[in-house]
């Protein structure tokens, strides 16, 4: 199945639980617009490239479109369907005024020069514009793409227009309207989605066991993956035992100091090599590793049904975008795992995005710790109106938010009516 059946697969399951009927099923699955564009790149040696590009708007009832753009060799208009998909759900569980959309161009960055990535940003910038803008589609970073890259697609589009536009990216650096605590925001939320639900499964009596006493495996390390485990380490006292990324992972069973390790990323790149851990694992041992709290932080589809049986985790926080496949899940759930899906736990990056759009639209910036404590109590409150819906439906966390969010969104769909 293609990730975006799977993702429908997901919705189906929720909507099911609820009785939505099938004419707004039919609406709410589908994607509003899809563009694909093919653009050419001068490249380094005075050779021109063709490059495929894509932005995706899902559903646009509740607010402008919004969500990442992101460079890979394997992005596909049905991967960015699904992501797409995703943001919809993302910015209706956590309450902020946004409908879902997603990008992506098919490319491996890193065999790019830093002039050649620029031209291929703004080109492709300059491609989507018809349909992006700080009132219609917001993009933001994704895998592969970072600040500056946000930096060159807002200046792009500023230069077409006469004049600076901050509001229609997010994720940009602080010197051209970013926000103070962007950049670890998707890692933040994780973190408060891994107290929570440590929180909420003791008072539930399901476990026993604070998260400063449990044992963490983080796949992927990245932005994501990073400050997911820098802060569950810093703030909350859990203990990285693993982590991993596209080179590898790596073991050490009394905990791995993250801050360290992000140092030697920043210089090394990857965590290969990487001198004081225990030994080395691949990416598949580290997701069946016996830990308490798994949080994969990097591609869809890692968990599937071929290695779902493995996961010996009792709780699982979503910091990537898909990394369970539907029959993963069953198998999952039928293990009594609890997973804190996807779109609710890494929903961080965007309230922050949103907090960041409201700031540039205003050109009036706030502080780190307003922009935290906003980002805390929005999390938390998503959290617990999830665990109310699961208990509600009594069903699991994925279909509980998908409730959540189909809820809000089909209430919109039906106050503004289908026009004409
Ligand atoms: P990133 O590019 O910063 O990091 C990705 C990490 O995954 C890197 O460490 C990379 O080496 C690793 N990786 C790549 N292929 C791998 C493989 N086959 N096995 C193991 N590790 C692999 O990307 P990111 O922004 O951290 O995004 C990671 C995930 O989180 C994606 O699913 C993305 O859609 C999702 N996400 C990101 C944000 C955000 O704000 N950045 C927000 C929400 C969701």
């Amino acid at each position: 199945m293609s990730l975006y059946e799977n993702a429908v697969k997901q919705f189906n399951k929720a909507a099911d639980i609820m009785n939505l009927d099938a004419s707004m099923r039919d609406v709410l699955a589908k994607p509003k617009r899809e563009l694909t564009v093919n653009f050419p790149v001068r490249m380094d040696d005075g050779s021109v490239k063709v490059f495929t590009g894509h932005r995706v708007q899902h559903n646009v009832a509740r607010g402008p479109a919004k969500g990442g753009i992101r460079y890979h060799q394997d992005v596909t208009l049905d991967e960015v369907k699904a992501l797409a998909f995703w943001m919809t759900w993302k910015g209706a569980v956590v309450g902020i005024p946004y409908g879902g959309g997603k990008g992506g161009v098919q490319v491996d960055p890193s065999l790019l020069s830093m002039g050649e990535l620029e031209r291929l940003s703004r080109r492709f910038f300059s491609e989507i514009q018809i349909i992006v803008g700080e009132d219609r589609d917001i993009p933001a970073p994704d895998v592969n793409t970072n600040g500056q890259i946000m930096a060159w697609y807002m200046d792009t589009y500023s230069m077409n227009v006469g004049h600076s536009v901050l509001g229609v990216v997010t994720g940009k650096p602080l010197e051209v309207g970013g926000s103070l605590g962007r950049t670890e925001a998707t890692g933040r939320g994780v973190r408060v989605c891994a107290e929570e639900v440590v929180n909420y499964l003791n008072d539930k009596g399901t476990i026993n066991k604070g998260i400063d006493k449990m044992t963490v495996a983080v796949q992927g390390f990245g932005n994501v993956g990073q400050y997911a485990a820098l802060l569950i380490q810093k703030e909350l006292g859990g203990k990285i035992v693993a982590i991993s990324d596209v080179s590898g992972g790596l073991y050490k069973s009394e905990g791995f100091d993250i801050a360290d390790v992000m140092e030697y990323v920043a210089q090394n790149k990857v965590i290969k090599g990487y001198p004081k851990a225990e030994s080395e694992i691949s990416n598949s041992e580290l997701l069946e590793l016996d830990v308490d709290m798994l949080v994969p932080a990097a591609l869809e589809n890692q968990i599937t049904d071929k290695n779902a049986d493995n996961v010996k985790a009792r709780i699982i926080v979503e910091g990537a975008n898909g990394p369970i496949t539907p029959e993963a899940d069953e198998i999952l759930n039928g293990k009594g795992v609890i997973t804190v899906p996807d779109f609710l736990a890494n929903a961080g990056g965007v309230t922050v995005s949103y907090f960041e759009w409201v700031q540039s639209l205003q050109w009036f910036f706030w502080e780190h710790d307003d922009v935290n404590k906003a980002l805390h109590r929005i999390m938390r409150k998503a959290f617990s109106d999830v665990a109310r819906t699961g208990e509600k439906f009594n069903t699991d966390m994925r279909s509980a938010a998908y409730a959540v969010s189909i809820e809000k969104v089909a209430q919109a769909t039906k106050l503004r009516g289908i026009y004409p």
